[in-house]
């Protein structure tokens, strides 16, 4: 499509503001640009202190004629009626950008449209119509060139945050940018040397890592769903659901700043999407740690209405409800164990140290087992039959499966059974005789109320508790545990407090076939990686790990002398 003015009525309908605020907005715009022009790679240059900047793309370039239009208002090749506005599938429609750029700094685009044999470089003027014209040398793409970027306009650079926060924001954009569009290449440079670059790639699971050093790709799972139709839920056609999320037993955040929304290429905020995210993973990681996630969803155009805000940051959203339950479903999925939602490796440098540590120091390193792609894919894990072996020191239970060995704490597995069934049902029983209670203090009183058990005055300073959770009602600790209720939390606190007084203790001895009950239990849970307190469960010793520990791939022969 070439660049045309769009039609007043479709003006009207835009959100209107001003695009260009910030040294970040301006990146922006022009990095959507790019996208939007099919580039693969991208090389920023960003001279901050110069309020300058440089993009490079490989996209499809723009002729001369489309030169002269772009900067003009409202021009676009993007959309053209008013219909189209509901059909919107790349990330710019307005117009607006390259116009509000010219406004307010020095504009200048070199490009070689894929179609045309000679490039153009133009200059712009404030009002975005050509000054200069040259005939240049380049590949096809485009370049870019904005500086002196609100020179005429002190009092805005004087408003704007500090150039260091500035470039914060940049980077942030870059990541964001990246993680929706993972096949993309990106250099940025600043005030002339490198950066830092990201990898195009397949999925973001494998974006993600390269600017959060300390998680791996294996720390990660990846789901990529198809929704099928849903004609009563207003979905015509089908959406795509991926979601990158950080196994609570590897990462966690002590800031919840990772925990991502994307719509249809471009991350957005969305309140109420980021608090099913961490509902999702709530009770999966320690106190005060947050979780790892990127949630991206592929919806039909006509399901959004960018028309929110100016930097497209928020949008509506049809069918809210419905995509929540979606969302909280593709969690559970990607929390369970099994074959197909468990990452190609489960390899992790958990492992990996602890394989460091029990060899004979100085001795042999296990290097590079993580970084290994080929092997990893050799780890991959075959459906998960775990059949209990044996017991050691009353503690853990040792599985053991097609490729390699698990090793699980019994208390913390049996934690998280009980806990996720006290979540289903729980669960308040008659107490028979009722337990009585001693110097309770008021807000005690009214913490067993809040949790619903009967209370009741039996005497100077005593209390009949006539109910109890059904776990502990049973049990010699009633009375122990009663007051450890009443020490403060909300329901959920105390699913977690009954579930862990109830579950076997360590030191408790199983024999095989209870062993292999509390693993299949243990197994079907909605989130086998952590205890409600955040702890991990088990610990894997693929086959491949060990192979490597004990130097199987060795050829003993000749060159070992023996
Ligand atoms: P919008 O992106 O909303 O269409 P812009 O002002 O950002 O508006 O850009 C105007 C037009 O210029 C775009 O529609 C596109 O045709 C063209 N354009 C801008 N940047 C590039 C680029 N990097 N490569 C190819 N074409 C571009
Ligand atoms: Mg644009």
């Amino acid at each position: 499509m070439s660049i045309v003015p769009l039609p007043l009525e479709v003006v009207n309908l835009i959100a209107a503001g001003e695009v260009i605020d910030s040294y970040s907005a301006v990146v922006r715009e022009l990095v959507e640009n790019s996208l939007d022009a099919g580039a693969t790679r991208l090389v920023i240059a960003l001279f901050p202190d110069l309020w300058r900047v440089q993009l490079c793309d490989n996209g499809t370039g723009m002729g001369l004629t489309d030169l002269h239009h772009c900067a003009r208002p409202h021009s676009t090749s993007k959309i053209h009626t008013l219909d189209d506005l509901w059909q919107i599938t790349s990330l710019g429609f307005r117009g607006e950008a390259l116009h509000s750029i010219a406004q307010v700094a020095q504009l200048e685009i070199a490009s070689l449209s894929t179609t045309e044999e000679t490039g153009w470089q133009i200059r712009y003027t404030a009002q975005g119509e050509a000054e200069t014209m040259t005939p240049i040398a380049l590949a096809p793409g485009t370049r870019i060139t904005v500086s002196d970027l609100f020179a005429k306009m002190p009092v805005r650079r004087m408003g704007l945050p500090s150039l260091s926060q500035q470039l914060k924001s940049v980077q942030t954009l870059i990541y964001h940018v990246a993680l929706c569009h993972p096949h993309i290449t990106w250099q940025i440079w600043q005030n002339d040397r490198p950066w830092f670059n990201i990898s195009g790639s397949t999925t973001a699971q494998f974006i993600l890592p390269q600017f959060l050093k300390q998680v791996k790709t294996t720390d990660l799972q990846y789901i990529s769903q198809t929704i099928p139709p849903a004609p009563h839920q207003n979905l015509p056609t089908s959406a795509r659901l991926e979601l990158v999320l950080g196994l609570p037993d590897r990462v966690s955040r002590h800031r919840p700043d990772w925990i991502k929304v994307a719509v249809n290429g471009r991350v957005v905020r969305s309140p109420q999407l980021e608090q099913t995210l961490t509902t999702g993973l709530a009770r999966t990681l320690p106190r005060d740690r947050f979780p790892v996630c990127f949630l991206h969803l592929h919806l039909c155009p006509s399901h959004i209405d960018w028309n929110r805000h100016p930097a497209k940051a928020e949008i509506y959203l049809h069918s809210l409800d419905f995509w929540r339950e979606q969302v909280a479903n593709a969690i559970e999925q990607a929390l369970r164990l099994n074959a197909v939602t468990l990452p190609v490796a489960v390899q992790n440098q958990r492992v990996t140290q602890l394989l460091k540590a029990s060899e004979e120091k100085g001795r042999y390193q296990v290097k590079g087992i993580e970084n290994s792609p080929k092997s990893l894919q050799k780890e991959a894990i075959g459906l998960m039959s775990l059949k209990a072996v044996a017991q050691v020191r009353k503690m853990y239970i040792v599985t053991e499966h097609d490729t390699g060995l698990w090793l699980i704490e019994q208390h913390i597995a049996h934690e998280r059974v009980i806990y996720e069934r006290l979540q289903d049902n729980w669960q308040l029983v008659d107490l028979e005789p009722p337990i009585i209670l001693n110097d309770l203090k008021p807000f005690q009183v009214e913490q067993l109320e809040r949790l619903q058990l009967n209370i009741e005055l039996f005497g100077e300073k005593i209390w009949a508790v006539r109910q109890a959770p059904e776990p502990l009602a049973q049990r010699d600790d009633c009375k122990d545990a009663l007051l450890e209720l009443s020490l403060g939390g909300d329901i959920q606190t105390a699913q977690v407090a009954t579930a862990c007084r109830s579950a076997i203790r360590n030191g408790t001895p199983l024999n095989l076939d209870e062993m292999q009950v509390l693993i299949d239990q243990w197994q079907n849970t909605r989130n086998p990686h952590t205890c409600p307190h955040g702890r991990p469960i088990y610990l894997s010793l693929e086959e491949s790990s060990l192979s490597r520990f004990f130097r199987r791939h060795w050829v003993i022969g000749k060159s070992h002398g023996i």
